[in-house]
């Protein structure tokens, strides 16, 4: 028997003429009230199957993969996944073949079978989670879709209506004064918080391109370009820095050491992403914030981060680290160890309102990251919705599912010469 029906049957048939079962009802959480008794397409909800999950790249920030789950009741949900997602068109096609006629409301153990049937295949971390991610933001939106209730109402809640926003800004080969000036129009913007880079990979006093040292005049010119930021937005902004895991420890311990009276809220990867040991022992050296996960992926990464001591902030990509459960697994280990999560994030406008689900859904998030301030009119084709950003924060959809609408048109503009667009 079909498990909603029966339960909706049941509410229904023992509401009549019982006051006190009706004072209940009305007492009950509009969006569980609505979830059961609301006739929609979404009205078989055991019945509802997968019929085909297709895929659209984007040349945006990098490379955006858009995933759409089409089921047999009309209902599609669309997803978003990030970075390591080049190439992966063969990927999403294997993958999707496992969903089909199978039903989306089961999320989690759609995306642990798919996790499993790749063990062998690289299932660990890299462009199969990447894609696997993608699929599960669709997977969360059709779910609410189907039952009309909200991303976050299905992880449990939300500890926050409107989620903060982080500007990230300009290149890192900019001067001081010229950095100066940007995080004035941010600021002025209403954002409260603001990243920059501080690697230069052509930084020409670099003695050897190879050679992951930074010498003291890279050095300098990293702490002049924050002393002068710090100094324009004043002592009460967070200002983070990332520098791309493109040095080595020792440099990481000298950059986060002279960083400090400028009371960073983070320094993002100042080394790559692999030695955890090598992170606690910059972060052992410093009383600057160190922060990592970006290239990190799974909640088993971040459980070795934290039980390894190596940063103070977990910054997963929610677009390519395990998706929104993941993502949420993740907040949750970090705070058994009282350590904030702070996602990066590039996506599109989707992508984003997906990962607003999750930091709604979590107590310690701390704010998102949001790197379109050069393309922001673009940013905001990508979805039929009003401009997301408001006084540097993003409003959590009260739509079902994600909650906002992607223009695929919009999308197309920008699409990956040579890729099926949604076929
Ligand atoms: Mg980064």
């Amino acid at each position: 028997m079909n498990p909603l029906n029966s339960r909706r049957n049941f509410i229904k048939g023992s509401t009549l003429g019982l006051t006190a079962t009706s004072l209940l009802w009305s007492q009950m959480g509009n969006s569980l009230r609505k979830g059961i008794s609301e006739e929609g397409p979404h009205s078989q909800a055991s019945d509802l199957k997968i019929t085909g999950v297709r895929s659209a790249y984007m040349r945006g920030h990098g490379t955006h993969l858009f995933i759409k789950i089409e089921t047999n009741q009309g209902i599609i949900g669309y997803g978003e996944g990030m970075d390591a997602v080049s190439g992966s068109a063969g990927l999403v096609k294997t993958m999707g073949d496992q969903l089909i006629n199978k039903n989306p409301l089961d999320v989690n153990r759609l995306v642990e079978d798919v996790l499993r049937s790749g063990f062998f295949h690289g299932a660990q971390s890299g462009m199969y989670v990447a894609v696997l991610t993608a699929i599960e933001f669709a997977l969360w939106d059709l779910a609410g879709k189907a039952l009309d209730l909200r991303v976050y109402r299905l992880l449990g809640g939300k500890f926050r209506d409107k989620i903060r926003i982080y500007c990230d800004t300009a290149s890192s080969r900019e001067s001081p004064e010229k950095m100066a000036e940007l995080a004035r129009e941010v600021q002025g913007q209403g954002f409260t918080a603001i990243k920059f880079d501080l690697d230069w990979v052509q930084d020409p006093n670099k003695w050897d391109h190879y050679n992951r040292t930074a010498n003291n005049a890279e050095i300098e010119r990293m702490v002049s370009q924050m002393a002068a930021v710090r100094e324009a937005i004043g002592p009460h902004m967070d200002l983070c820095a990332d520098m791309h895991g493109r040095y080595d420890t020792t440099t990481g311990i000298r950059v986060a050491n002279a960083l400090q009276p400028y009371n960073m809220m983070w320094l993002e990867e100042p080394i790559p992403a692999e030695n955890l040991d090598a992170y606690r022992e910059i972060r052992e050296h410093t009383t600057t914030p160190i922060c990592l996960g970006e290239n990190h992926y799974l909640a088993h990464d971040f459980r070795e981060a934290l039980e390894k001591k190596a940063c103070d902030i977990v910054m997963p990509d929610l677009h390519k680290c395990g998706g929104i459960a993941e993502g949420q697994r993740i907040a949750y280990l970090a705070h058994l160890y009282y350590v904030p999560m702070a996602p990066h994030m590039v996506a599109s406008p989707l992508g984003a309102m997906g990962a607003c689900h999750c930091c709604a859904a979590v107590p310690n998030f701390l704010c998102l990251e949001w790197h379109w301030i050069s393309r922001w009119d673009t940013w905001n084709k990508f979805i039929e919705e009003d401009p997301l950003i408001e006084n540097g924060y993003i409003a959590v959809s009260d739509k079902p599912g994600i909650g906002v609408t992607l223009i695929e048109d919009a999308v197309k503009e920008f699409a990956i010469e040579g890729i099926p667009f949604f076929e």
